[in-house]
């Protein structure tokens, strides 16, 4: 795979695909730790003369342009890290596009709009993908890949785009991949995995690879639901995904051949409705209970306080820790103490503390270490692609990896 340094790109338009997708409250960007890690790519590539032309997704507009979505607020967090102007075009391949691309002088960036304002842009249809890729192609002379949170995605700007183009991963790139090949080669044991959040299906496939890999797996979020019922719990009105269960159990039986520990929860913070995140409103049904407890009308929203020491003690040796998903709904202070309590395990974990070569992935996870207040350079590593990651980690050929190797 091409890096940066192997491209001349002075004088020369080059597109670079960043995922800038960041969580936004209104037009407030709540977390910019998506911008900051593309921004030295693009102060590289300003740096060696280059006309850059940015492009990224936000959200999942349906294809057509929304407000709500736009990247006008991430065009003016770029230029504040960047330290100069970041031209807007309010479109991703028409007239303001054209216009603001064609203003480009060597040393100066443009930022476009939501590539998903374009149907053609995530397109299941290919020829409808490439003909949105030969638009964007036309933007530029040179393509660098860098937005690693995307590179999962068969879409027009990640796998068609640098069919087009001479092309190069960038920085950020380059220091993911160079990341997950030490969570695959090599590994300082014991390797621990945490998984947690709300996309229940997508983390489950990841068993089945780390089942090979992983001593031990420590499971929470949404995700602990469906194996409590598997094990025969009642889990009222949690997330639960039926379908899984016989999944679950056999990696249960799995993991008891190969010598890997499952790490169940063994209480929950529960509440008779989901809380609102916006508002922080304290829940006045909150209560925490042992998982063979969970009231009918109440579902599981963190781990409890007995989980949280359980994996603080099953942490603290480990080597080497990939966490992926938040242990509860931590954007609501009383759901926020199982994602913390994991956090603080990540940094003390192996001898002497801190030791561990600990990896955090997932947009939400990596929100959640930072707005909980830690310091994110006391991780081993940050990652800003969560289902990239998994995918990566299952062993899958990811497109827009692969389209850079092409
Ligand atoms: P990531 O972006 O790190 O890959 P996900 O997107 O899978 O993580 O999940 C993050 C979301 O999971 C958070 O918004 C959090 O509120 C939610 N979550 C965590 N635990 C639960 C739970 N028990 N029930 C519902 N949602 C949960
Ligand atoms: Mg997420």
């Amino acid at each position: 795979m091409k890096t940066i340094d192997d491209l001349d790109v002075s004088g020369k338009r080059v597109f670079v695909r960043a995922d800038l997708n960041v969580p936004l409250n209104g037009t407030t960007i709540t977390d910019d730790g998506r911008i900051r890690a593309v921004a030295p790519t693009i102060a590289a590539l300003l740096e060696r003369g280059a006309k850059v032309v940015v492009a990224s997704h936000l959200g999942r507009p349906k294809g057509a342009p929304d407000p709500q979505f736009s990247l006008a607020p991430v065009a003016v967090r770029l230029g504040e890290l960047l330290g100069r102007p970041v031209a807007f075009a309010t479109d991703t391949v028409g007239d303001s596009a054209k216009a603001t691309v064609a203003a480009l002088g060597d040393g100066e960036v443009t930022l476009l709009e939501n590539l998903r304002f374009n149907a053609g842009e995530t397109s299941k249809d290919d020829a409808e993908r490439g003909a949105f890729a030969d638009r964007l192609a036309e933007l530029a002379d040179l393509y660098v890949g860098d937005g690693f949170g995307a590179v999962h995605r068969k879409h027009a700007s990640v796998y068609d785009l640098p069919a087009r183009l001479p092309h190069a991963a960038g920085l950020l790139i380059e220091k993911e991949l160079g990341v997950l090949k030490r969570l695959t080669e090599d590994v300082r044991r014991p390797y621990a995995v945490v998984l947690g959040g709300s996309k229940v299906s997508d983390k489950v496939g990841v068993i089945d690879n780390l089942l090979g890999k992983a001593d031990r797996i420590l499971i929470g979020g949404g995700m602990m639901f469906t194996f409590l019922k598997a094990l025969g719990h009642e889990v009222g009105g949690s997330l639960l995904q039926e379908d899984q269960i016989p999944v679950v159990l056999e990696y249960l039986e799995r993991a008891k051949a190969n010598g890997v520990e499952f790490i169940i929860p063994v209480d929950t913070a529960v509440a008779g409705s989901f809380p609102d995140v916006k508002t922080g409103t304290p829940v006045e049904d909150f209560e925490v209970v042992d998982v063979d407890a969970i009231p009918a009308g109440k579902l599981g929203l963190d781990i409890g306080p007995k989980t949280a020491a359980l994996f603080a003690e099953k942490l603290a040796d480990a080597k080497t820790v990939f966490w992926n998903g938040p242990m509860g709904v931590f954007e609501h202070p009383q759901f926020a103490d199982g994602t913390r309590a994991v956090a603080q395990a990540l940094l003390t974990a192996s001898t002497p503390p801190g030791d561990a070569f600990t990896v955090v992935g997932g947009g939400d996870s990596a929100a959640a270490v930072r707005t909980l207040g830690f310091d994110e350079n006391k991780f081993g590593h940050i990652s800003t692609g969560g289902g990239a990651s998994l995918e990566y980690l299952e062993g899958k050929t990811l497109p827009g990896i692969a389209a850079l190797e092409a």
